[in-house]
């Protein structure tokens, strides 16, 4: 969060199942400084664990302004397309209503100081990050994080954000960067490093889509059960079934029976140590 004369500013609001949390967190930050209202909220990307405390938050503070990156304006006109991952990958989020977009190159006024919007297409196409070339700070979003990045497609679904992502790190690494604040994870000095190492980890994606398909159900399902916290163990190969990316996921690359696949995704959080059976049930670890 950023304070300036205007007022209060939050970068990304968190998923919204988990509001209560972000609630707090706000204004715990408020009420040090004295400021009885949110201002402004700025998203980097348009995923669910991004946006999804905007309306909540919006209601919360009357005239609060939220403002997306330009780019993608189109997804949220077309809300819920598969590849906002949103009831596609089993997660919830609720809609809301945006007055204003930032566009890359644009600078922003944030605590005081200047800070530069750079497009950071791959993990998400419209995806923008942050920089105060002053404080040597960057905002990274899930375009960087400490050990990674937010995960890109496949290339048998789509070649672009992989390739983007590739370009997006060597943006990046013009960059005069001394402390990371990602968009997942604690902050982190080591820049260099984190880009060395979330380049070596996209170039072995790149050489292997079925590595990136089962992390991508992976990743989905873990957070699903993160925010659902229990499901029954008969009910997986419905579930499986009914959830798009888990659905045409293993139509295109794993080629099981739902019970088949669904077996492998729960063995495969159980080993990540993300899930534990607790009886007939699934339960978030
Ligand atoms: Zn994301």
């Amino acid at each position: 969060m950023f304070r300036d004369r205007e007022g209060a500013t939050l970068v990304d609001s968190g998923y919204g199942k988990f509001n209560d949390v972000t609630f707090a967190q706000v204004n715990a930050v408020l009420e040090k400084w004295g400021n009885s209202s949110l201002d402004r909220i700025i998203n980097t990307h348009i995923h669910s664990d991004h946006i999804g405390g905007n309306a909540d938050l919006q209601r919360a503070h009357p005239g609060c302004s939220i403002a997306v990156p330009v780019d993608e304006q189109p997804a949220l006109v077309n809300w819920d397309a598969p590849e906002q991952m949103l009831s596609y990958a089993d997660q919830e989020c609720e809609r809301f209503a945006w007055d204003d977009v930032i566009e890359p190159g644009q600078q922003m006024q944030l605590g005081g100081e200047s800070w530069h919007a750079i497009a950071t297409p791959g993990h998400d196409m419209g995806s923008l990050v942050f920089h105060s070339p002053k404080l040597r700070v960057l905002i990274s979003a899930d375009a960087l994080w400490e050990s990674g990045y937010g995960f890109v497609p496949p290339q048998a679904i789509d070649p672009k954000p992989l390739a983007a992502q590739r370009a997006t790190f060597n943006r990046l690494a013009e960059l005069d960067v001394a402390l990371v604040i990602p968009g997942h994870g604690p902050m982190f000095t080591d820049y260099a490093g984190a880009l060395s190492r979330a380049s070596a980890k996209l170039e072995a994606f790149a050489a292997d889509d079925m590595k990136i398909a089962k992390s991508v159900v992976k990743g989905m399902f873990i957070y699903s059960m993160m925010w659902r916290g229990e499901m029954a163990l008969a009910d997986v190969p419905a579930y499986v079934a009914r959830i798009g990316v888990h659905r045409d996921y293993n139509a295109q690359f794993f080629r099981m029976s739902d019970e088949a696949y669904a077996d492998w995704l729960v063995a495969e959080a159980i080993r990540a140590g993300r899930v534990r059976v607790d009886g007939a049930s699934l339960r978030s670890a």
